[in-house]
């Protein structure tokens, strides 16, 4: 995975455990074991769906049972020939029996030759049709995957892969809902946003690591505070602390970092109460002509005003909120989800979060973490990430609600 953080750092547990097509064993009681990838590709599409249905297993055929026949016509009408313009692989490539769905198992086993023809073939889009797929093309790169509703409609700019990623329900699983009209409503657009993508250039995103300046140094920090203080540029504001809440002895913030631009991002560590970055901070904060974003600003605004005695001004955006505006599924409006899903920021805080259990074996929401052994700098970056990635999301979320301001005058 090209990024800050090694594959080893973010492996999924699945993959340690990787094994191969004998493991799997679905080839010995198919009729047509192991089939091929079909499709010339011309438009650079790869499609992946879930394992060959029991007519094309019986026929030795790709889509030519009723699943494949319903995508083909869906393709058909918006003017994608699937044998032409397409590459068409299952997350499984041997269809098991009774047309149950595949093991983590099975589809981990079959992953490698997934991955072979993402690399060989190069999409420029890759459509991931039902909960399989989506398992297949991130499980082993995401601890937690979750299924098909949570990623459904998202165009996701991939950056491993330098592809749009489009997943959407499975065929199948419209032709099974035909009672409920409007799963083939949502089907329809998310194939029709998802070709548009064809069109769609891939988006230029700096590297976040590379945009994120960590600063030790008391008297840069300053200059930077008044510089806040002197321009009044919004920014948001992310803190690393020693738990959830501020008020059991012992808790303290430890980093914080803020961003004013897509691409900038300042990380320090969190100052010495009465010293002058605290001061200058504590100006910072409690002016409220400068706007503060954060991710679920009531975490900020809680342990900033617990510690530097009051409350925070100028809240004007809270990007966990308008995510929630935006689309009001479960389980998505997290940082690191939304990072992925608009920005293709794969996990970049796999090493970090083992910090963030218990230290002294309190498992109430008061507890003490073990953030204070992370190693530093990794602590601030990651801190700095989060920042950028919040002015990132936060500035897409204003274009797409049509806004513009984010002055809190
Ligand atoms: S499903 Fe994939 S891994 Fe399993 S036997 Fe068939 S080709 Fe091999």
């Amino acid at each position: 995975m090209e990024g800050f953080f090694s594959k080893t750092e973010t492996e999924a547990p699945a993959i340690k455990r990787a094994t191969g097509c004998g493991a799997c064993g679905l080839y010995r009681q198919c009729k047509t074991p192991r089939f091929e990838v079909c499709g010339d590709g011309r438009k650079k599409i790869l499609v992946i769906a879930e394992q060959p249905g029991a007519t094309e297993d019986e026929r030795g055929q790709q889509l030519v049972g009723e699943s494949g026949q319903f995508l083909r016509r869906k393709l058909r009408g918006l003017g994608i020939d699937i044998d032409k313009d397409c590459r068409k692989i299952n997350a499984v490539a041997c269809h098991p029996e009774k047309g149950r769905t595949p093991t983590d198992l099975e589809i981990e086993c079959c992953r490698p030759r997934v991955w072979k023809e993402i690399e060989e073939f190069k999409p420029k889009l890759i459509v991931l049709m039902g909960g399989a797929a989506v398992q297949s093309f991130l499980k082993h790169r995401l601890k937690e995957v979750g299924g098909i509703n949570k990623w459904r409609g998202w165009t996701i700019p991939d950056r491993d892969v330098h592809a749009w990623v489009a997943p959407m329900f499975h065929p199948a699983h419209v032709l099974h809902a035909e009672k409920n009209p409007a799963v083939e409503t949502v089907f329809n657009l998310d194939l029709t946003a998802a070709l548009a993508l064809l069109d769609t250039p891939f988006p230029i995103i700096l590297k976040e690591e590379s945009c994120v300046e960590v600063i030790h140094n008391d008297t840069k920090l300053c200059e930077i505070l008044r510089n806040a203080l002197e321009w009044r540029y919004p920014f948001t504001i992310d803190i690393e602390c020693t738990g959830l809440k501020p008020h059991k002895p012992g808790h303290q913030i430890i980093t914080c970092a803020i961003a004013s631009d897509r691409d900038r991002a300042h990380a320090f560590n969190f100052p010495v109460p009465g010293s002058k970055p605290f001061r200058m901070l504590r100006r910072v904060l409690m002016d409220p002509l400068i706007g503060k974003l954060a991710h679920n600003m009531k975490f900020e605004d809680n342990w900033l005003n617990f510690f530097m005695g009051s409350p925070v001004e100028g809240w004007v955006w809270d990007s966990m909120i308008a995510a929630h505006l935006l689309d009001n599924r479960e389980d998505i409006t997290g940082l690191k989800f939304q990072a992925y899903v608009n920005f293709g920021c794969l996990d970049y805080s796999s090493h970090i979060e083992q910090y963030w259990q218990s230290s002294d074996g309190d498992t109430s929401n008061n507890s003490i973490n073990r953030i204070m052994e992370a190693p530093r700098n990794e602590l601030l970056l990651y801190n700095g990430i989060d920042a950028l990635v919040e002015m990132r999301l936060a500035e897409k979320q204003i274009e797409q609600m049509g806004m513009e301001i984010l002055c809190p005058f």
